[in-house]
């Protein structure tokens, strides 16, 4: 499996070489890189970490939290643990805030599509028919999640409603997991959670440090640019690494909340730099929703934060928005810049 995002720090001498480690967590690689004298117990820590909000958020899992909630759809509120009360309001309040491109309640059409099962470009695969699509899409709305964060509770308004956090939880993670480094007294790190980098202080040298955007259409590992970056996240959403072809057609892992099929907006990648790893994973994944007009307004609408979108082979276009052209550089000539 390839990252969708890669890191690559350009000289390692100033920061001497790093604790790293390598580890599948939530269906994907996840990678740390940790600079300094705690650098192996705070690895160590953040290991433990995502390994317990794996048990508590996977939506793959029967015996997870969140599967218990969603179990309880329609019977009223749901005592949940501390961090899936966490991630359920910060999702609640993203499907609001990009007026519901990305949705939490995407779960019933996710699950029908099952795109997401670790082989990708699965070819000849039947797609659902679209009676079923239509069934299912009236149960997709995020005003009908509440959650009570004084209570510890959260409901689902009607049986066979769900929640699935895969476009969020790695987000959450990966604040986590700075979280965790900062305490640790670590100065330096890297950690990337299946295209999720979250980036503590500077790279060596003192110098921000490039983190690459994978080639959406190079399968292995190719970055089409890079971007400077410190103390923040970068996070991709692409459909280049799960889908299933069908017909011809190809069927990627993000759905478009308003008509039940996976997004057709013209991008193949976008990619959101922001303090907040949870924002800029749902952000990404709404933002590749929308297509680039539409997404590059959504962004616009949060200061500091930034994006890349990438448009598909016919087109090759690469949107940088304001404040990152300074950072940007674009590797793959092939591909141009244009002004949203
Ligand atoms: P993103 O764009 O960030 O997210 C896309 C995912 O979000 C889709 O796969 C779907 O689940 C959901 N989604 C689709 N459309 C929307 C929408 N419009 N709004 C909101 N959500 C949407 N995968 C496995 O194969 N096996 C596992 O065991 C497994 N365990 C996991 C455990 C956890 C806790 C998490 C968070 C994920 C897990 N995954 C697992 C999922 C896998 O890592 C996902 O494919 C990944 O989260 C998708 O992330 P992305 O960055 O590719 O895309
Ligand atoms: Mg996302």
């Amino acid at each position: 499996m390839s990252l969708s995002t890669r890191l690559r720090d350009v000289c390692r001498v100033a920061l001497g070489r790093p604790f790293e480690r390598r580890e599948i967590r939530m269906g994907t690689i996840v990678t740390q890189r940790v600079w300094g004298a705690n650098a192996e117990a705070a690895a160590d820590e953040v290991s433990r970490e995502l390994e317990h909000l794996e048990r508590a958020l996977s939506f793959h899992s029967p015996e997870s939290d969140l599967s218990r909630f969603n179990a309880n759809a329609g019977r009223g509120w749901t005592p949940v643990s501390a961090d899936l009360l966490r991630v359920l309001e910060r999702a609640r309040a993203c499907s609001e805030l990009t007026g519901g491109s990305f949705d939490v309640t995407a779960a019933p059409l996710v699950r029908l599509w099952n795109i997401h099962g670790g082989e990708p470009g699965r070819r000849g695969r039947p797609i659902p028919p679209k009676c079923e699509i239509e069934r299912l899409l009236p149960l997709v709305d995020n005003r009908d999640l509440r959650v009570d964060v004084h209570a510890g509770s959260a409901s689902l308004a009607r049986p066979g409603q769900m929640v699935d956090l895969g476009a969020i939880a790695k987000g959450y993670a990966a604040d986590r997991a700075r979280e965790i480094y900062v305490e640790s007294g670590v100065r330096s790190a890297v950690v990337d959670i299946g295209g999720n980098v979250a980036l503590v202080g500077r790279g060596p040298g003192g110098l921000p440090w490039r983190v690459g955007i994978q080639h959406p259409a190079e399968r292995q590992g190719g970055l089409i640019a890079t971007l400077a970056a410190s103390d923040e996240s970068v996070v991709t959403s692409g459909d280049y690494e799960r889908f299933v072809e069908s017909g011809g057609a190809r069927y990627h892992h993000i759905i478009d909340p308003a008509t039940g099929y996976p997004a057709r907006s013209g991008l193949t990648s976008a990619t959101v730099v922001c303090g907040d790893s949870t924002l800029a994973d749902a952000l990404a994944t709404a933002i590749f929703v929308l297509g680039p007009e539409r997404g590059a307004q959504l962004v616009d609408s949060f200061p500091g934060i930034g994006a890349v979108l990438i448009t598909d082979e016919s087109t090759r276009r690469v949107y940088v928005t304001d404040g990152l052209r300074d950072r940007f550089t674009l590797l793959d000539k092939r591909y141009a810049i244009h002004e949203i």
